[in-house]
Protein backbone atom coordinates (compact mmCIF):
# COMPACT_ATOMS: atom_id res chain seq x y z
CA UNK A 1 0.00 0.00 0.00
CA UNK A 2 1.23 3.47 -1.28
CA UNK A 3 1.72 6.13 1.85
CA UNK A 4 3.62 8.36 -0.11
CA UNK A 5 4.76 8.42 -3.77
CA UNK A 6 8.84 7.25 -2.56
CA UNK A 7 7.02 4.70 0.56
CA UNK A 8 5.07 2.06 0.97
CA UNK A 9 3.78 0.23 3.93
CA UNK A 10 3.33 -4.13 4.03
CA UNK A 11 0.87 -4.19 7.19
CA UNK A 12 1.36 -7.56 8.34
CA UNK A 13 -1.46 -8.58 11.10
CA UNK A 14 -0.24 -9.86 14.42
CA UNK A 15 -2.02 -10.45 17.61
CA UNK A 16 -0.82 -8.56 20.52
CA UNK A 17 -2.68 -6.99 23.34
CA UNK A 18 0.12 -4.34 23.49
CA UNK A 19 -0.74 -2.71 20.04
CA UNK A 20 -3.45 -2.79 17.95
CA UNK A 21 -3.87 -5.14 14.93
CA UNK A 22 -0.91 -4.52 12.60
CA UNK A 23 3.15 -4.61 12.57
CA UNK A 24 3.97 -2.50 10.02
CA UNK A 25 7.08 -3.24 7.41
CA UNK A 26 7.62 -0.02 4.88
CA UNK A 27 9.67 -0.02 2.05
CA UNK A 28 11.22 3.65 1.11
CA UNK A 29 12.48 4.15 -2.45
CA UNK A 30 11.96 2.20 -5.45
CA UNK A 31 13.95 -0.45 -6.96
CA UNK A 32 16.60 -1.19 -4.89
CA UNK A 33 14.60 0.21 -1.31
CA UNK A 34 15.44 0.48 2.12
CA UNK A 35 13.10 -1.71 4.58
CA UNK A 36 12.14 -0.18 7.83
CA UNK A 37 12.04 -2.77 10.40
CA UNK A 38 11.89 -6.38 9.65
CA UNK A 39 8.86 -7.93 11.28
CA UNK A 40 8.71 -10.67 13.81
CA UNK A 41 10.03 -14.28 13.04
CA UNK A 42 6.61 -16.07 12.11
CA UNK A 43 6.02 -17.70 8.57
CA UNK A 44 3.42 -15.34 7.92
CA UNK A 45 5.11 -12.52 8.73
CA UNK A 46 7.94 -13.72 6.07
CA UNK A 47 5.09 -14.72 3.74
CA UNK A 48 3.48 -11.16 3.22
CA UNK A 49 7.43 -9.21 3.29
CA UNK A 50 7.68 -12.27 -0.23
CA UNK A 51 4.40 -11.85 -1.44
CA UNK A 52 4.36 -7.70 -1.17
CA UNK A 53 7.87 -7.60 -3.47
CA UNK A 54 6.51 -10.52 -5.82
CA UNK A 55 3.59 -8.89 -6.23
CA UNK A 56 5.69 -5.21 -7.09
CA UNK A 57 7.37 -5.31 -10.02
CA UNK A 58 11.35 -4.55 -9.52
CA UNK A 59 11.28 -4.26 -5.87
CA UNK A 60 14.11 -5.69 -4.23
CA UNK A 61 14.95 -5.25 -0.19
CA UNK A 62 19.13 -3.82 -0.22
CA UNK A 63 18.64 -2.44 2.81
CA UNK A 64 16.91 -2.98 6.29
CA UNK A 65 16.93 -0.79 8.99
CA UNK A 66 15.37 -0.95 12.56
CA UNK A 67 14.10 1.09 14.63
CA UNK A 68 15.00 -0.79 17.70
CA UNK A 69 15.82 -3.94 18.77
CA UNK A 70 12.50 -5.79 19.73
CA UNK A 71 11.78 -9.21 18.45
CA UNK A 72 8.64 -7.64 16.22
CA UNK A 73 10.99 -5.14 14.49
CA UNK A 74 14.45 -6.99 14.67
CA UNK A 75 13.00 -10.86 14.11
CA UNK A 76 13.78 -11.16 10.49
CA UNK A 77 17.23 -9.53 10.01
CA UNK A 78 19.14 -13.06 9.24
CA UNK A 79 16.61 -14.11 7.37
CA UNK A 80 16.37 -10.53 5.16
CA UNK A 81 19.98 -11.46 4.49
CA UNK A 82 19.83 -14.79 3.40
CA UNK A 83 17.05 -14.83 1.24
CA UNK A 84 16.72 -11.38 0.03
CA UNK A 85 20.44 -10.73 0.14
CA UNK A 86 19.38 -7.43 2.36
CA UNK A 87 22.37 -5.53 4.09
CA UNK A 88 21.53 -4.32 7.81
CA UNK A 89 21.57 -1.47 9.62
CA UNK A 90 21.43 -0.73 13.52
CA UNK A 91 21.88 1.73 15.29
CA UNK A 92 25.41 1.73 17.70
CA UNK A 93 23.58 1.47 20.61
CA UNK A 94 21.24 -1.65 19.56
CA UNK A 95 24.05 -3.77 18.65
CA UNK A 96 24.45 -5.17 22.37
CA UNK A 97 20.69 -5.88 22.59
CA UNK A 98 20.75 -8.33 19.05
CA UNK A 99 22.82 -10.93 20.05
CA UNK A 100 22.28 -13.94 18.00
CA UNK A 101 19.83 -12.14 16.05
CA UNK A 102 22.32 -10.41 13.47
CA UNK A 103 23.60 -11.49 10.07
CA UNK A 104 27.29 -11.73 9.85
CA UNK A 105 29.22 -8.67 10.22
CA UNK A 106 30.13 -8.04 6.96
CA UNK A 107 26.33 -7.79 5.96
CA UNK A 108 25.77 -5.39 8.95
CA UNK A 109 26.27 -1.31 9.43
CA UNK A 110 26.56 0.42 12.10
CA UNK A 111 24.52 3.56 12.27
CA UNK A 112 25.26 6.48 14.19
CA UNK A 113 23.05 9.55 15.72
CA UNK A 114 22.10 12.10 13.07
CA UNK A 115 23.87 9.72 10.00
CA UNK A 116 22.21 10.04 6.50
CA UNK A 117 21.64 7.12 4.27
CA UNK A 118 21.35 7.35 0.92
CA UNK A 119 19.45 4.78 -0.84
CA UNK A 120 19.56 6.42 -4.79
CA UNK A 121 16.49 8.40 -6.15
CA UNK A 122 17.71 11.27 -4.52
CA UNK A 123 16.18 9.43 -1.22
CA UNK A 124 18.00 10.14 1.94
CA UNK A 125 16.61 9.27 5.39
CA UNK A 126 18.16 10.88 8.56
CA UNK A 127 18.76 8.57 11.92
CA UNK A 128 17.35 9.89 14.54
CA UNK A 129 18.45 8.85 18.03
CA UNK A 130 15.16 9.13 19.89
CA UNK A 131 15.35 6.93 23.18
CA UNK A 132 12.76 6.48 25.63
CA UNK A 133 10.22 3.73 24.30
CA UNK A 134 13.63 1.35 24.60
CA UNK A 135 16.94 2.35 24.68
CA UNK A 136 17.64 1.98 21.29
CA UNK A 137 15.00 3.62 20.03
CA UNK A 138 15.68 5.69 16.96
CA UNK A 139 13.30 7.22 14.22
CA UNK A 140 13.81 7.52 10.36
CA UNK A 141 13.12 11.24 9.31
CA UNK A 142 13.43 12.40 5.24
CA UNK A 143 12.77 15.36 5.67
CA UNK A 144 12.26 16.33 1.96
CA UNK A 145 8.76 14.88 2.05
CA UNK A 146 8.66 15.44 5.67
CA UNK A 147 7.84 11.38 6.30
CA UNK A 148 9.00 10.00 9.96
CA UNK A 149 9.55 6.42 11.04
CA UNK A 150 8.94 6.39 14.29
CA UNK A 151 8.41 2.34 15.02
CA UNK A 152 7.54 1.97 18.64
CA UNK A 153 8.16 5.71 20.02
CA UNK A 154 4.50 6.81 18.69
CA UNK A 155 2.28 4.08 17.93
CA UNK A 156 -0.41 3.94 15.22
CA UNK A 157 -3.90 3.83 17.22
CA UNK A 158 -2.56 3.58 21.08
CA UNK A 159 0.08 5.02 23.62
CA UNK A 160 2.72 3.33 23.70
CA UNK A 161 4.99 1.56 26.60
CA UNK A 162 8.03 3.87 28.27
CA UNK A 163 11.16 2.60 29.50
CA UNK A 164 12.80 5.85 30.59
CA UNK A 165 10.13 8.25 30.69
CA UNK A 166 13.01 11.59 30.73
CA UNK A 167 14.06 10.35 27.68
CA UNK A 168 11.04 10.00 26.13
CA UNK A 169 9.69 13.42 26.64
CA UNK A 170 13.03 15.06 25.10
CA UNK A 171 13.03 12.80 21.96
CA UNK A 172 8.85 13.47 21.69
CA UNK A 173 9.54 17.66 22.13
CA UNK A 174 12.84 16.80 19.42
CA UNK A 175 10.04 15.38 16.86
CA UNK A 176 7.22 17.95 17.81
CA UNK A 177 10.01 20.58 16.04
CA UNK A 178 11.28 18.77 13.39
CA UNK A 179 10.64 20.90 10.15
CA UNK A 180 8.26 20.55 7.78
CA UNK A 181 7.10 17.39 9.45
CA UNK A 182 4.17 15.98 7.61
CA UNK A 183 3.36 12.29 7.73
CA UNK A 184 4.04 9.48 10.51
CA UNK A 185 4.90 6.19 9.47
CA UNK A 186 4.54 3.75 12.85
CA UNK A 187 5.66 0.27 13.83
CA UNK A 188 2.13 -0.62 14.70
CA UNK A 189 -1.42 0.87 13.44
CA UNK A 190 -2.25 3.81 11.05
CA UNK A 191 -0.33 5.99 9.41
CA UNK A 192 -0.67 9.24 11.22
CA UNK A 193 -1.56 12.35 9.32
CA UNK A 194 -1.75 14.82 11.96
CA UNK A 195 1.91 13.94 13.58
CA UNK A 196 2.28 17.53 15.23
CA UNK A 197 -0.97 17.28 17.15
CA UNK A 198 0.01 13.72 17.92
CA UNK A 199 3.01 14.59 19.16
CA UNK A 200 2.20 17.44 21.35
CA UNK A 201 -1.27 15.28 22.65
CA UNK A 202 1.04 12.51 23.84
CA UNK A 203 3.56 14.95 26.01
CA UNK A 204 0.22 16.30 26.97
CA UNK A 205 -1.10 13.13 27.91
CA UNK A 206 2.12 12.29 30.30
CA UNK A 207 2.06 15.57 31.72
CA UNK A 208 -1.66 14.58 32.71
CA UNK A 209 -0.49 11.22 34.13
CA UNK A 210 2.15 12.97 36.08
CA UNK A 211 -0.92 14.85 37.87
CA UNK A 212 -3.48 11.96 38.02
CA UNK A 213 -0.67 9.87 40.05
CA UNK A 214 0.41 13.09 42.07
CA UNK A 215 -2.91 13.44 43.18
CA UNK A 216 -3.55 9.62 44.05
CA UNK A 217 -0.41 10.10 46.38
CA UNK A 218 -1.53 13.17 47.71
CA UNK A 219 -2.24 12.37 51.19
CA UNK A 220 -2.44 9.12 50.50
CA UNK A 221 0.20 7.11 52.46
CA UNK A 222 2.59 4.51 50.53
CA UNK A 223 0.98 2.96 47.95
CA UNK A 224 2.54 0.45 45.13
CA UNK A 225 2.78 1.09 41.20
CA UNK A 226 0.28 -1.51 40.92
CA UNK A 227 -2.06 0.06 43.27
CA UNK A 228 -1.96 3.83 41.58
CA UNK A 229 -1.89 1.86 38.50
CA UNK A 230 -5.69 0.77 39.43
CA UNK A 231 -6.48 4.28 40.42
CA UNK A 232 -5.72 6.24 37.77
CA UNK A 233 -6.20 3.64 34.63
CA UNK A 234 -9.72 3.54 33.52
CA UNK A 235 -11.73 0.87 34.92
CA UNK A 236 -12.64 -0.46 31.42
CA UNK A 237 -9.10 -0.99 30.91
CA UNK A 238 -8.17 -4.65 29.21
CA UNK A 239 -7.23 -6.44 31.61
CA UNK A 240 -3.99 -8.12 29.61
CA UNK A 241 -2.45 -4.33 29.85
CA UNK A 242 -2.28 -3.98 33.85
CA UNK A 243 1.03 -5.23 33.98
CA UNK A 244 2.34 -2.65 31.00
CA UNK A 245 0.27 -0.05 32.78
CA UNK A 246 2.23 -0.25 35.79
CA UNK A 247 5.51 -0.29 34.63
CA UNK A 248 4.39 3.05 32.96
CA UNK A 249 3.43 3.94 35.91
CA UNK A 250 6.33 3.01 37.67
CA UNK A 251 8.44 5.60 35.00
CA UNK A 252 6.61 8.27 36.28
CA UNK A 253 7.18 7.48 39.65
CA UNK A 254 11.52 6.75 38.90
CA UNK A 255 11.20 10.45 37.66
CA UNK A 256 9.52 11.85 40.54
CA UNK A 257 12.42 9.82 42.98
CA UNK A 258 14.91 11.48 40.17
CA UNK A 259 13.51 15.00 40.56
CA UNK A 260 13.33 14.36 44.64
CA UNK A 261 9.81 14.61 45.22
CA UNK A 262 9.46 11.15 46.45
CA UNK A 263 10.55 8.32 48.80
CA UNK A 264 10.71 4.63 47.94
CA UNK A 265 10.24 1.96 50.72
CA UNK A 266 12.14 -0.74 49.26
CA UNK A 267 10.36 -3.43 48.73
CA UNK A 268 11.22 -7.63 49.46
CA UNK A 269 11.45 -9.94 46.77
CA UNK A 270 9.96 -12.92 46.92
CA UNK A 271 12.26 -16.16 47.67
CA UNK A 272 12.21 -18.73 44.75
CA UNK A 273 10.56 -21.97 45.68
CA UNK A 274 12.92 -24.36 44.46
CA UNK A 275 10.46 -27.33 44.78
CA UNK A 276 7.33 -25.40 42.96
CA UNK A 277 10.19 -24.49 39.71
CA UNK A 278 10.68 -28.09 39.41
CA UNK A 279 7.40 -29.21 39.37
CA UNK A 280 6.93 -26.61 37.17
CA UNK A 281 9.61 -27.54 34.71
CA UNK A 282 8.64 -31.20 34.84
CA UNK A 283 5.56 -30.25 33.63
CA UNK A 284 6.60 -28.11 31.09
CA UNK A 285 8.61 -30.95 30.00
CA UNK A 286 6.19 -33.35 29.89
CA UNK A 287 3.65 -31.11 28.15
CA UNK A 288 6.40 -30.52 25.34
CA UNK A 289 6.26 -34.14 25.06
CA UNK A 290 2.69 -34.59 24.49
CA UNK A 291 2.96 -31.35 22.05
CA UNK A 292 5.64 -33.27 20.05
CA UNK A 293 3.84 -36.31 19.69
CA UNK A 294 0.22 -34.85 18.54
CA UNK A 295 2.94 -33.26 16.05
CA UNK A 296 4.08 -36.42 14.70
CA UNK A 297 0.10 -37.78 14.71
CA UNK A 298 -0.76 -34.69 12.26
CA UNK A 299 1.93 -35.08 9.86
CA UNK A 300 1.82 -39.17 9.59
CA UNK A 301 -2.07 -38.62 9.27
CA UNK A 302 -1.33 -35.89 6.56
CA UNK A 303 0.95 -38.31 4.94
CA UNK A 304 -1.52 -41.29 4.67
CA UNK A 305 -4.35 -39.06 3.25
CA UNK A 306 -1.61 -38.13 0.38
CA UNK A 307 -0.29 -41.84 0.21
CA UNK A 308 -4.27 -43.07 -0.24
CA UNK A 309 -4.78 -41.28 -3.13
CA UNK A 310 -2.30 -43.25 -5.31
CA UNK A 311 -4.38 -46.34 -4.58
CA UNK A 312 -7.90 -47.58 -5.53
CA UNK A 313 -10.47 -47.37 -2.44
CA UNK A 314 -10.21 -50.88 -1.42
CA UNK A 315 -11.79 -50.23 1.72
CA UNK A 316 -15.56 -48.89 0.50
CA UNK A 317 -15.22 -51.65 -2.27
CA UNK A 318 -14.96 -55.08 -2.24
CA UNK A 319 -15.86 -55.28 -5.78
CA UNK A 320 -15.87 -51.31 -7.28
CA UNK A 321 -18.18 -50.83 -9.78
CA UNK A 322 -17.24 -51.85 -13.24
CA UNK A 323 -18.26 -50.10 -16.58
CA UNK A 324 -18.85 -51.93 -19.67
CA UNK A 325 -19.96 -50.16 -23.60
CA UNK A 326 -23.15 -51.20 -24.56
CA UNK A 327 -22.66 -51.89 -28.08
CA UNK A 328 -19.39 -50.44 -30.51
CA UNK A 329 -17.66 -47.32 -29.89
CA UNK A 330 -18.70 -46.44 -33.39
CA UNK A 331 -22.26 -47.14 -34.67
ZN1 LIG B 1 9.08 -2.13 20.82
Amino acid sequence: MQVTANVRVVPIPSESAMHTGVTNVYLVGSGQVLAIDSGEALDHHKWMLRGYLAATEQTEIALTAITHHHFDHSGNLKWVHEFLHSDVLVHERGIPLLKGKLPPPEAVRILQDNEVIDIGNGVRPRVLFTPGHSVDSVCYYVEDTGVLFTGDTLLGNSTTTVQDLASYRQSLKMLSELPNLTVICPGHGQIVRDPRERLLGLMEHRAQRDRQILATLDGAGPMSAWDIMMKVYPENLDKRLRRPATRNVQTHLDQFKQEGRLTEVPGSRRKPNEAKLKREKELAKAQDKVLRQAKKIEAERATAALRAQEAPTTADWSRPPTYELIGRAKD
